[in-house]
């Protein structure tokens, strides 16, 4: 049975980690709190998103580190793309392998920076991971908890692309401490991505520290001339109607690609480049402008978004067992002015397996708060876009709803964190 200890780290009385939660299990509160004691070293976390793959979202990951490292900070690089690890290989540590005593992991120091990334555990970096959820986030929490990153200036979280298990745990895990970097390209149908993603940064209460538009236009080696390959300035128009900063738009260039394929960064192969200096520009308003919290979102007018939060219910209480509610009330919200603006109650369909998730998606769910879920069903829901927040208490859904909108909600452990509910 671990003991139950209190963090050392500090004395910030305030500190979440300072107090086991109600219904938290002891090997939870632990975890949480070693998580705690390794995060509160580091200054500021930065988690790096895209709505989909190829925007070049490790590209910027691992550029923007390492202009922040060549600006002297000290930078930690972490990969939590479990499925498909890249930083390895455009660092060019594929064949460093991680060391470590006890259940400590050193991270690898390359290029200036501690990384650490699930292809440096790996013998096989071609091996192909099939990994169900509950190992996904094992894995996150350990990155975050046993690897001895030290006092950093910055860390900076390559994610897989989507609003997935993989981004969705590590902002968990990081508790309020993190802010977003969206990455897309110009083009229409990557702006509906950047939407989502902010949507997602938005429902998780994630602030957003800025967008960046990649591979807007291509600048001609030879002449300097600028052409767009794809429409240019779709990010920043979507940035500037959603109130969210723009940071930079980055073209497409030759050498970003070749440092690529190389293992250096262009940042740190081409330093004097015009395209590392669009890096450090970036960098340097990133740390100027410190964080960008989304209560100070303003969205122009016609871009508003309602979400809807819906909540399973049992004799008029919040419904513990997700899989067997009786009914589901979902509540229509406006998250900026955190108001609750219309409910209904439906009977939901019988509970077969992937039927709620495909179901409340139909009816425009955004978010599901419940007691408990396995792992299973919050993977369908994630694929179906739907936010999952777990560890909620059986109490009157207005009231919940209002918690949750205040970011007074207080979540436990996941009730029935297993896969025989059916999703
Ligand atoms: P993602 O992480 O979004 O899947 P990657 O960072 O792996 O994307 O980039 C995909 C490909 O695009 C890589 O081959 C990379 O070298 C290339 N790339 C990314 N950004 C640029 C750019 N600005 N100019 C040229 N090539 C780029």
């Amino acid at each position: 049975m671990p003991q139950e200890r209190s963090c050392t780290v500090c004395e910030d009385e305030q500190c979440s980690a300072k107090n086991r939660r109600p219904g938290e299990r002891a090997e939870d509160f632990i975890t949480r709190q070693d998580i705690a004691a390794r995060m509160c070293q580091i200054k500021r976390k930065l988690v790096i998103l895209s709505g989909k793959g190829g925007v070049g979202k490790s590209t910027v990951a691992v550029n923007l580190a390492t202009s922040l490292a060549l600006a002297g900070k000290k930078v930690g690089l972490l990969d939590i793309d479990v499925h498909g690890p890249s930083i390895p290989k455009l660092l060019g540590i594929e064949k460093v392998f991680v060391t470590g005593s006890g259940s400590c992991l050193d991270p690898v120091v390359a290029h200036r920076m501690k990384v650490m990334s699930i292809g440096l555990l790996l013998r096989d970096q071609d091996e192909a991971i099939i990994w169900r959820g509950p190992m996904k986030s094992n894995a996150i929490k350990q990155f975050l908890k046993d690897v001895e990153w030290g006092e950093l200036d910055y860390l900076v979280i390559d994610s897989p692309p989507g609003t997935g298990d993989e981004p969705m745990t590590v902002i968990q895990l990081i508790e309020g401490q993190a802010s977003a970097i969206i990455v897309t390209t110009p083009q229409d149908l990557a702006i509906q991505d950047v939407r989502r993603s902010i949507r997602f940064c938005k429902e998780l209460r994630l602030p957003i520290q800025g967008v960046i538009e990649n591979m807007s236009g291509f600048v001609c080696p030879s002449c300097g001339e600028h052409t767009s390959i794809f429409k240019t300035g779709g990010g920043r128009r979507m940035a500037q109607k959603l109130g969210v900063p723009f940071l930079k738009s980055i073209p497409i260039d030759p050498l970003v690609a070749d440092s690529g394929d190389t293992g250096t960064p262009v940042t740190l192969g081409y330093k004097d480049s015009e395209i590392s200096k669009i890096f450090e520009q970036a960098v340097l308003s990133i740390d100027k402008h410190g964080f960008w919290t989304n209560s100070k979102h303003t969205p122009a007018k016609e871009e508003e978004q309602k979400i809807k939060i819906a909540i399973p219910v049992a004799e008029g209480a919040l419904c513990l067992h997700f899989g067997h509610c009786e009914q589901f009330a979902l509540f229509d919200v406006d998250p900026d002015k955190k108001t609750i603006q219309g409910k209904q109650i439906l009977k939901p369909p019988h509970h077969e397996p992937g039927v709620l998730p495909q179901w409340l998606k139909e009816q425009g769910a955004d978010v599901i708060i419940t007691g408990g879920m396995g792992e299973r069903a919050r993977s369908l829901f994630s694929q179906n876009n739907i936010t999952v927040v777990v560890g909620a208490p059986a109490e009157d859904p207005e009231q919940v709803v209002n918690a949750y909108l205040g970011g007074s909600l207080k979540t436990g452990a996941n009730v029935c964190d297993n896969s025989s509910v059916h999703p």
